[in-house]
């Protein structure tokens, strides 16, 4: 028997234990008393469901793989906030990329708009962590412990002990999740040092760790759908992404309507008694709302798209199901377009489907052949402070200077410093060769020293500093400083 078999029809069309919306309801979950309507959405375990829960497991392993997986000794993905680096698939952006990490977002969002406009929310229904993780992960565990719901031991819910173990359960998923998600943010070893050490040898991470189980604990175990319909940005833009011919999850108004009243089969066309049948002059919506009990939004489909839909398809399977069972074909809800249901002509060229993967190869172009062309390593003089020179005792002008090198090969590389101009110009420094780790950064200080008749009568002096790398990285960074203003022949 499965979960759409397991209850009766109601007799208001409603199956028993399940809310109906109301007409003065403005959100699916928010009560006219202003209380929180709590969702319990039925399974429907249909094709799309079947093929979802396939797709959902692959990606929690995926999820949880990704952080450990290497290219070139590099993490596949590590967004290394604290030390402001970010890495996607072996290539470390540093802070000084800007351009190129602003060309590469921007090509990702033109992607989800592409995405969107040809299958509207695809991404939401079918690989978003929030869904995910809520609708085959936690919701399981919770019909594990309160029954499925509609059922007569959901209407008991979890007491006593079942109460406890699926709390405990929640919390050790919340763990696992809040380390996986860390895991995207830390570099494996480090977190690892923070799982196997003491809260007291790592206060910090520990308040951070948990925090973010706190967090996942709240999201998936209370705030559930409302992350997707108050929190997420991406439903709000929806209604810009779309248009009239992308394949979304629409109701088949013209076949739908009108709605039938409930009339129990006695025998024939449907294979279920306890359904109602639609009458002759109706359409093949036995208004049933099978389709609302199982959405874990709680809308109604039969509106229209909504911005609540996250399109995960449960709708279709539930109503599959109907038709399936009253003898009608199956797809009065199904995958496809307002212009479609609407009896239009389907085009899947139009211009926002052009237009998006256009200026994306354009951005990605230029992605790639800034990313090739750039260097092995950066050398770069940081603005100067305190006082712009002084006088040695042998009065030649000093200046300090700060320099900011960055490895950005793959293995450790010695740069070394020197002034390639003036000629007379010295550099004053303990060791001048310094050793960097693949992506590490460092700011060295050195001093010049110059003679005075170097610093002419605007009182400057234009340097030429020569940084080599042994990974063969050479750049010259010019420079100017400051010196007493000198006239010749005085
Ligand atoms: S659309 Fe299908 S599932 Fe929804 S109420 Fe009508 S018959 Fe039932
Ligand atoms: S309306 Fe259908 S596709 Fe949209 S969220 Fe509800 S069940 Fe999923």
């Amino acid at each position: 028997m499965t979960a759409l078999e397991d209850k009766p029809i109601a007799d208001e069309g409603v199956p028993a234990g399940a809310a109906p919306v109301s007409e003065e309801q403005v959100l699916s979950t928010l009560n006219a008393d202003g209380s929180r309507n709590w969702l319990c959405p039925r399974v429907s375990p249909g094709r799309f469901w079947q093929a979802r829960r396939i797709t959902a497991y692959l990606l929690i392993v995926l999820f949880t793989i990704v952080p450990y997986l290497k290219v070139n000794g590099r993490p596949l993905m590590l967004l290394d906030v604290m030390h402001r680096r970010f890495t996607f698939f072996g290539v470390t952006f540093l802070p000084t990329d800007t351009l190129l990490m602003a060309l590469l977002i921007v090509s990702v969002f033109l992607l989800i708009f592409l995405v969107t406009a040809l299958f509207g929310r695809v991404w939401c229904g079918w690989a978003c962590p929030q869904t995910v993780y809520m609708e085959f992960l936690y919701r399981p565990i919770e019909r594990l412990f309160d029954g499925a719901p509609g059922s007569r031991r959901s209407a008991k819910k979890a007491k006593g002990l079942r109460r406890v173990l699926k709390h405990v359960a929640f919390v050790l998923c919340s763990v696992f999740l809040a380390n996986t998600f860390l895991a995207y943010f830390v570099p494996p070893e480090q977190l690892f040092r923070w799982i196997a050490g003491s809260p007291l040898q790592h206060p910090t991470a520990f308040l951070v760790m948990a925090i973010t189980t706190a967090l996942m604990l709240f999201d998936f175990g209370y705030f559930r759908e409302q992350t997707c319909l108050v929190a997420c940005p991406y439903g709000r833009l929806q209604s810009a992404l779309v248009d009239r011919h992308s394949m979304i999850i629409t109701y088949d108004e013209k076949r739908g309507e009108p709605r039938g009243k409930k009339r129990t089969s006695k025998k024939g066309a449907a294979q279920d008694v306890s359904l109602p049948v639609a009458a002759p002059q109706q359409g093949d919506c036995i208004d049933c709302h099978k389709c609302v009990t199982t959405c874990p939004t709680g809308i109604d489909i039969r509106n229209g798209l909504q911005m609540e839909c996250i399109g995960c398809a449960q709708c279709i399977d539930a109503c599959d199901d109907v038709m399936d069972k009253i003898g009608r074909p199956r797809g009065l809800i199904r995958y496809s377009s307002q212009a479609v249901v609407s009896g239009e002509a389907r085009h899947f060229v139009r211009p926002r489907v052009i237009v998006y993967p256009t200026v994306m190869a354009v951005l990605l172009g230029i992605f790639a052949v800034l990313i090739t062309s750039r260097a092995s390593a950066e050398a770069q003089v940081l603005p100067r402070q305190g006082a712009p020179f002084y006088a040695l005792d042998t009065g030649e002008i000093a200046n300090q200077v700060r320099m900011r090198l960055v490895n950005r090969g793959n293995s450790s590389a010695q740069y070394t410093l020197s002034i390639a101009s003036p000629d007379g110009a010295r550099l004053d420094m303990e060791d001048s060769t310094i050793e960097l780790e693949p992506t590490q950064s460092e700011t060295v200080g050195f001093v010049v020293v110059l003679p005075p008749e170097l610093f002419g009568a605007r009182g400057r002096c234009d340097l030429e500093i020569l940084v080599t790398g042994s990974d063969g990285f050479t750049k010259t960074v010019s420079y100017h400083v400051l010196g007493p203003v000198h006239r010749s022949g005085r």
